[in-house]
Protein backbone atom coordinates (compact mmCIF):
# COMPACT_ATOMS: atom_id res chain seq x y z
CA UNK A 1 0.00 0.00 0.00
CA UNK A 2 1.50 3.46 -1.21
CA UNK A 3 -1.34 5.73 -2.21
CA UNK A 4 -4.28 6.79 0.44
CA UNK A 5 -6.96 9.05 -0.37
CA UNK A 6 -8.20 10.76 3.02
CA UNK A 7 -11.88 11.89 2.48
CA UNK A 8 -12.77 15.02 4.66
CA UNK A 9 -10.36 17.28 6.42
CA UNK A 10 -11.84 18.13 9.66
CA UNK A 11 -10.97 17.17 12.83
CA UNK A 12 -10.51 13.73 12.39
CA UNK A 13 -9.38 13.69 8.37
CA UNK A 14 -6.36 16.23 9.66
CA UNK A 15 -5.19 13.78 11.84
CA UNK A 16 -5.71 10.48 9.78
CA UNK A 17 -3.61 12.38 7.15
CA UNK A 18 -1.15 13.38 9.86
CA UNK A 19 -0.19 9.86 10.85
CA UNK A 20 -0.39 8.08 7.01
CA UNK A 21 1.98 10.86 5.62
CA UNK A 22 4.15 10.92 8.75
CA UNK A 23 4.87 7.01 8.20
CA UNK A 24 6.01 8.00 4.46
CA UNK A 25 2.25 7.10 2.35
CA UNK A 26 1.33 9.25 -0.34
CA UNK A 27 -1.58 11.25 1.18
CA UNK A 28 -4.29 13.23 -0.86
CA UNK A 29 -6.33 14.96 1.28
CA UNK A 30 -9.86 16.02 0.02
CA UNK A 31 -12.82 17.99 0.86
CA UNK A 32 -15.68 19.71 -0.37
CA UNK A 33 -14.34 23.10 1.40
CA UNK A 34 -10.86 24.61 0.18
CA UNK A 35 -11.31 26.45 3.90
CA UNK A 36 -11.35 23.35 5.41
CA UNK A 37 -8.26 22.07 3.41
CA UNK A 38 -5.99 25.12 4.34
CA UNK A 39 -7.05 24.54 8.13
CA UNK A 40 -6.04 21.23 7.80
CA UNK A 41 -3.13 22.01 6.20
CA UNK A 42 -2.30 24.73 9.05
CA UNK A 43 -3.03 22.11 11.75
CA UNK A 44 -0.96 19.33 10.51
CA UNK A 45 1.46 21.73 10.45
CA UNK A 46 1.17 22.99 13.48
CA UNK A 47 0.54 19.59 15.42
CA UNK A 48 4.57 18.72 13.45
CA UNK A 49 5.73 21.38 15.26
CA UNK A 50 4.61 21.06 18.35
CA UNK A 51 6.15 17.53 17.93
CA UNK A 52 9.25 18.65 16.88
CA UNK A 53 9.14 20.90 20.05
CA UNK A 54 8.53 18.11 22.35
CA UNK A 55 11.74 15.99 20.85
CA UNK A 56 8.82 13.12 19.35
CA UNK A 57 9.97 13.96 15.98
CA UNK A 58 13.76 15.53 14.04
CA UNK A 59 13.73 18.61 12.36
CA UNK A 60 13.20 17.45 8.63
CA UNK A 61 10.03 15.52 9.49
CA UNK A 62 7.80 18.29 9.25
CA UNK A 63 9.03 19.17 5.98
CA UNK A 64 9.11 15.55 4.64
CA UNK A 65 5.62 14.71 5.91
CA UNK A 66 4.20 17.98 4.79
CA UNK A 67 5.67 16.54 1.31
CA UNK A 68 4.12 13.58 1.21
CA UNK A 69 0.27 15.59 0.88
CA UNK A 70 -1.38 16.78 -1.57
CA UNK A 71 -5.33 18.15 -1.50
CA UNK A 72 -8.27 18.16 -3.69
CA UNK A 73 -11.62 19.07 -4.03
CA UNK A 74 -12.77 16.45 -6.30
CA UNK A 75 -14.09 12.86 -4.75
CA UNK A 76 -13.54 11.41 -8.54
CA UNK A 77 -9.63 12.59 -9.19
CA UNK A 78 -8.76 12.05 -5.31
CA UNK A 79 -9.21 8.45 -5.16
CA UNK A 80 -8.12 7.36 -8.74
CA UNK A 81 -4.93 5.51 -7.79
CA UNK A 82 -5.57 5.09 -4.43
CA UNK A 83 -4.59 1.44 -2.76
CA UNK A 84 -7.24 2.71 0.48
CA UNK A 85 -9.54 5.09 0.83
CA UNK A 86 -10.34 6.15 4.63
CA UNK A 87 -13.40 8.82 4.73
CA UNK A 88 -13.56 10.72 7.50
CA UNK A 89 -16.50 13.52 6.35
CA UNK A 90 -19.66 14.40 8.43
CA UNK A 91 -21.20 11.71 10.26
CA UNK A 92 -24.37 11.80 8.26
CA UNK A 93 -25.71 8.08 7.10
CA UNK A 94 -27.08 9.93 4.06
CA UNK A 95 -23.75 11.52 3.13
CA UNK A 96 -21.30 8.92 3.54
CA UNK A 97 -24.06 6.58 1.20
CA UNK A 98 -23.63 8.85 -1.40
CA UNK A 99 -19.87 9.37 -0.83
CA UNK A 100 -19.02 5.69 -0.70
CA UNK A 101 -21.44 5.46 -4.65
CA UNK A 102 -18.51 8.27 -5.93
CA UNK A 103 -15.62 6.66 -4.27
CA UNK A 104 -16.49 3.06 -5.58
CA UNK A 105 -16.73 4.34 -8.72
CA UNK A 106 -13.51 6.16 -9.06
CA UNK A 107 -11.36 4.22 -7.04
CA UNK A 108 -9.26 0.79 -8.54
CA UNK A 109 -11.11 -2.27 -8.68
CA UNK A 110 -8.71 -3.44 -5.66
CA UNK A 111 -8.77 -0.45 -3.76
CA UNK A 112 -10.35 -1.13 0.06
CA UNK A 113 -12.88 1.50 1.41
CA UNK A 114 -12.85 2.41 4.79
CA UNK A 115 -14.50 4.50 6.75
CA UNK A 116 -14.22 6.53 10.01
CA UNK A 117 -17.31 6.59 11.21
CA UNK A 118 -18.48 6.81 14.96
CA UNK A 119 -21.65 4.62 14.34
CA UNK A 120 -23.12 4.24 11.07
CA UNK A 121 -23.53 0.53 9.66
CA UNK A 122 -20.40 -0.56 7.89
CA UNK A 123 -22.76 -3.17 6.25
CA UNK A 124 -25.22 -0.46 5.16
CA UNK A 125 -22.53 1.47 3.46
CA UNK A 126 -20.70 -1.70 1.61
CA UNK A 127 -24.14 -2.56 0.49
CA UNK A 128 -24.05 0.67 -1.71
CA UNK A 129 -20.81 -0.70 -3.49
CA UNK A 130 -19.94 -2.67 -5.78
CA UNK A 131 -17.17 -4.24 -3.72
CA UNK A 132 -19.00 -4.95 -0.56
CA UNK A 133 -15.85 -7.66 1.33
CA UNK A 134 -13.81 -4.55 0.66
CA UNK A 135 -15.14 -2.35 2.84
CA UNK A 136 -14.33 -1.98 6.68
CA UNK A 137 -14.33 0.33 9.53
CA UNK A 138 -10.98 2.09 10.81
CA UNK A 139 -12.60 4.33 13.30
CA UNK A 140 -9.35 6.26 14.80
CA UNK A 141 -9.90 7.96 17.69
CA UNK A 142 -9.30 11.83 18.63
CA UNK A 143 -6.73 13.29 18.52
CA UNK A 144 -5.21 11.01 15.80
CA UNK A 145 -1.45 11.35 16.24
CA UNK A 146 -1.62 11.10 19.67
CA UNK A 147 -4.47 8.17 20.59
CA UNK A 148 -2.70 4.69 20.48
CA UNK A 149 -6.58 2.76 19.39
CA UNK A 150 -7.86 2.01 16.04
CA UNK A 151 -11.29 0.23 16.09
CA UNK A 152 -11.24 -1.96 13.29
CA UNK A 153 -14.69 -2.58 12.01
CA UNK A 154 -15.77 -5.73 10.19
CA UNK A 155 -18.73 -5.60 8.32
CA UNK A 156 -21.42 -8.49 7.35
CA UNK A 157 -19.67 -9.53 4.03
CA UNK A 158 -15.76 -7.63 4.92
CA UNK A 159 -13.22 -10.27 3.77
CA UNK A 160 -10.91 -12.04 6.32
CA UNK A 161 -8.14 -10.78 4.13
CA UNK A 162 -9.25 -7.23 3.53
CA UNK A 163 -9.88 -7.21 7.67
CA UNK A 164 -5.86 -8.46 7.91
CA UNK A 165 -4.50 -6.22 5.65
CA UNK A 166 -6.10 -3.15 7.90
CA UNK A 167 -4.80 -4.87 11.00
CA UNK A 168 -1.84 -4.59 9.88
CA UNK A 169 -1.52 -1.19 8.12
CA UNK A 170 -2.61 0.01 11.54
CA UNK A 171 0.11 -2.04 13.45
CA UNK A 172 2.45 -0.37 10.52
CA UNK A 173 0.74 3.32 11.71
CA UNK A 174 2.00 2.70 15.25
CA UNK A 175 -1.47 2.06 16.29
CA UNK A 176 -3.36 -0.73 18.34
CA UNK A 177 -6.00 -2.15 16.21
CA UNK A 178 -8.97 -4.20 18.01
CA UNK A 179 -11.08 -6.41 15.42
CA UNK A 180 -15.13 -5.80 16.34
CA UNK A 181 -17.85 -6.68 14.43
CA UNK A 182 -20.63 -3.74 13.02
CA UNK A 183 -23.74 -3.37 15.46
CA UNK A 184 -24.88 -0.07 16.25
CA UNK A 185 -21.77 2.20 18.20
CA UNK A 186 -19.37 -0.81 17.62
CA UNK A 187 -17.86 -1.28 21.38
CA UNK A 188 -16.10 2.38 21.77
CA UNK A 189 -19.52 4.49 21.04
CA UNK A 190 -21.40 1.53 22.51
CA UNK A 191 -20.05 2.22 25.92
CA UNK A 192 -19.23 5.83 25.83
CA UNK A 193 -22.04 7.38 24.40
CA UNK A 194 -24.41 6.28 27.10
CA UNK A 195 -22.10 7.64 29.90
CA UNK A 196 -22.12 10.90 28.35
CA UNK A 197 -25.91 11.08 27.78
CA UNK A 198 -26.46 9.74 31.23
CA UNK A 199 -23.93 12.64 32.84
CA UNK A 200 -26.32 15.27 30.68
CA UNK A 201 -28.79 13.72 32.32
CA UNK A 202 -27.78 14.30 35.56
CA UNK A 203 -27.04 17.88 34.80
CA UNK A 204 -30.49 17.89 33.30
CA UNK A 205 -32.26 16.58 36.52
CA UNK A 206 -30.03 18.60 38.55
CA UNK A 207 -28.28 16.23 40.32
CA UNK A 208 -25.63 18.26 40.70
CA UNK A 209 -23.56 20.91 38.84
CA UNK A 210 -21.03 20.76 35.57
CA UNK A 211 -17.53 20.70 37.55
CA UNK A 212 -19.46 18.39 40.20
CA UNK A 213 -19.93 15.61 37.68
CA UNK A 214 -17.13 15.69 36.22
CA UNK A 215 -14.82 15.86 39.44
CA UNK A 216 -16.81 12.83 40.74
CA UNK A 217 -15.79 10.43 37.03
CA UNK A 218 -12.00 12.23 37.31
CA UNK A 219 -11.11 11.59 40.83
CA UNK A 220 -13.73 8.85 41.63
CA UNK A 221 -12.62 6.83 38.51
CA UNK A 222 -10.06 8.00 37.34
CA UNK A 223 -11.26 9.23 34.13
CA UNK A 224 -8.72 11.15 32.83
CA UNK A 225 -11.36 14.13 31.14
CA UNK A 226 -15.11 14.32 32.91
CA UNK A 227 -17.81 12.83 30.76
CA UNK A 228 -19.33 16.60 29.73
CA UNK A 229 -15.41 18.34 29.51
CA UNK A 230 -15.38 15.34 26.87
CA UNK A 231 -18.67 15.43 25.08
CA UNK A 232 -17.65 19.30 24.85
CA UNK A 233 -14.19 18.18 23.46
CA UNK A 234 -16.02 15.28 20.81
CA UNK A 235 -18.52 17.60 19.78
CA UNK A 236 -22.04 17.49 21.50
CA UNK A 237 -23.62 17.45 17.63
CA UNK A 238 -21.59 14.21 17.23
CA UNK A 239 -22.46 12.77 20.44
CA UNK A 240 -26.51 13.49 19.37
CA UNK A 241 -26.00 11.85 16.64
CA UNK A 242 -24.58 8.97 17.43
CA UNK A 243 -27.02 8.37 20.48
CA UNK A 244 -29.44 9.01 17.24
CA UNK A 245 -27.46 5.75 15.29
CA UNK A 246 -27.85 3.67 18.93
CA UNK A 247 -31.94 5.01 19.43
CA UNK A 248 -32.93 3.78 15.86
CA UNK A 249 -30.87 1.28 15.81
CA UNK A 250 -31.31 -1.09 18.97
CA UNK A 251 -35.19 0.47 19.47
CA UNK A 252 -34.50 1.00 22.95
CA UNK A 253 -35.25 4.13 24.91
CA UNK A 254 -32.42 3.94 27.08
CA UNK A 255 -30.49 5.32 24.25
CA UNK A 256 -32.46 8.61 23.20
CA UNK A 257 -30.42 11.45 23.45
CA UNK A 258 -31.73 14.28 26.66
CA UNK A 259 -33.47 16.73 25.94
CA UNK A 260 -30.72 19.36 27.35
CA UNK A 261 -28.31 17.83 24.37
CA UNK A 262 -31.02 18.65 21.97
CA UNK A 263 -31.70 21.70 23.03
CA UNK A 264 -27.95 22.66 23.05
CA UNK A 265 -27.68 21.27 19.90
CA UNK A 266 -30.09 23.12 18.71
CA UNK A 267 -29.07 26.20 19.74
CA UNK A 268 -25.51 25.64 18.06
CA UNK A 269 -23.72 25.31 21.30
CA UNK A 270 -21.40 22.02 20.20
CA UNK A 271 -18.68 22.61 22.20
CA UNK A 272 -14.70 23.27 21.68
CA UNK A 273 -15.10 23.41 18.21
CA UNK A 274 -17.64 26.76 18.64
CA UNK A 275 -16.43 27.76 21.78
CA UNK A 276 -19.08 26.95 24.30
CA UNK A 277 -20.86 23.74 25.12
CA UNK A 278 -20.91 22.62 29.40
CA UNK A 279 -17.64 24.97 29.55
CA UNK A 280 -16.64 28.15 27.53
CA UNK A 281 -13.82 28.23 25.65
CA UNK A 282 -11.21 31.21 24.61
CA UNK A 283 -8.15 30.75 22.00
CA UNK A 284 -5.91 29.83 24.76
CA UNK A 285 -8.29 27.98 26.90
CA UNK A 286 -9.43 25.78 24.00
CA UNK A 287 -5.31 25.14 23.20
CA UNK A 288 -4.67 24.62 27.15
CA UNK A 289 -7.64 22.19 26.92
CA UNK A 290 -5.87 20.10 24.42
CA UNK A 291 -2.45 20.09 25.30
CA UNK A 292 -3.16 19.20 28.89
CA UNK A 293 -5.18 16.71 28.47
CA UNK A 294 -3.57 14.71 24.96
CA UNK A 295 -0.23 16.02 24.69
CA UNK A 296 1.86 16.41 27.54
P1 LIG B 1 -15.74 17.53 11.08
O1 LIG B 1 -17.06 18.19 11.05
O2 LIG B 1 -14.63 18.15 11.88
O3 LIG B 1 -15.18 17.38 9.58
C1 LIG B 1 -15.93 16.82 8.54
C2 LIG B 1 -15.35 17.32 7.22
O4 LIG B 1 -16.02 16.62 6.16
C3 LIG B 1 -15.59 18.83 6.98
O5 LIG B 1 -14.34 19.46 6.70
C4 LIG B 1 -16.51 18.85 5.76
O6 LIG B 1 -16.26 19.96 4.89
C5 LIG B 1 -16.15 17.53 5.09
N1 LIG B 1 -17.18 17.04 4.17
C6 LIG B 1 -18.54 17.07 4.31
N2 LIG B 1 -19.13 16.51 3.23
C7 LIG B 1 -18.13 16.12 2.40
C8 LIG B 1 -18.11 15.50 1.12
N3 LIG B 1 -19.24 15.16 0.49
N4 LIG B 1 -16.91 15.26 0.55
C9 LIG B 1 -15.75 15.60 1.18
N5 LIG B 1 -15.71 16.20 2.39
C10 LIG B 1 -16.88 16.46 2.99
O7 LIG B 1 -16.02 16.01 11.54
P2 LIG B 1 -15.05 15.03 12.34
O8 LIG B 1 -15.22 15.23 13.79
O9 LIG B 1 -13.68 15.09 11.71
O10 LIG B 1 -15.73 13.62 12.00
C11 LIG B 1 -15.49 12.97 10.79
C12 LIG B 1 -15.88 11.51 10.94
O11 LIG B 1 -15.09 10.92 11.97
C13 LIG B 1 -17.34 11.30 11.35
O12 LIG B 1 -17.82 10.13 10.72
C14 LIG B 1 -17.25 11.12 12.85
O13 LIG B 1 -18.30 10.36 13.39
C15 LIG B 1 -15.94 10.37 12.97
N6 LIG B 1 -15.25 10.46 14.26
C16 LIG B 1 -15.21 11.65 14.95
C17 LIG B 1 -14.52 11.71 16.16
C18 LIG B 1 -14.43 13.01 16.95
O14 LIG B 1 -13.98 12.98 18.12
N7 LIG B 1 -14.78 14.14 16.37
C19 LIG B 1 -13.86 10.58 16.66
C20 LIG B 1 -13.88 9.40 15.91
C21 LIG B 1 -14.59 9.35 14.72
Amino acid sequence: MKNIAVIGAGTMGNGIAHVFAMRGYMVNLIDVSPQALERGVATIRKNLERMLTKGLIEGAAVEQTLAHLQTGTSIAAGVVNADLVVEAATENQGLKLDLFRQIDDAAPENAILATNTSSISITAIAAVTRRPSQVIGMHFMNPVPVMKLVEVIRGYQTSNEVTQTIMDLAENLGKIPVEVNDYPGFVANRILMPMINEAIFTLYEGVAGVSEIDTVMKLGMAHPMGPLQLADFIGLDVCHSILKVLHEGFGQPKYAPCPLLVNMVTAGKLGVKTGEGFYTYSGSTKELFVAQRFLN
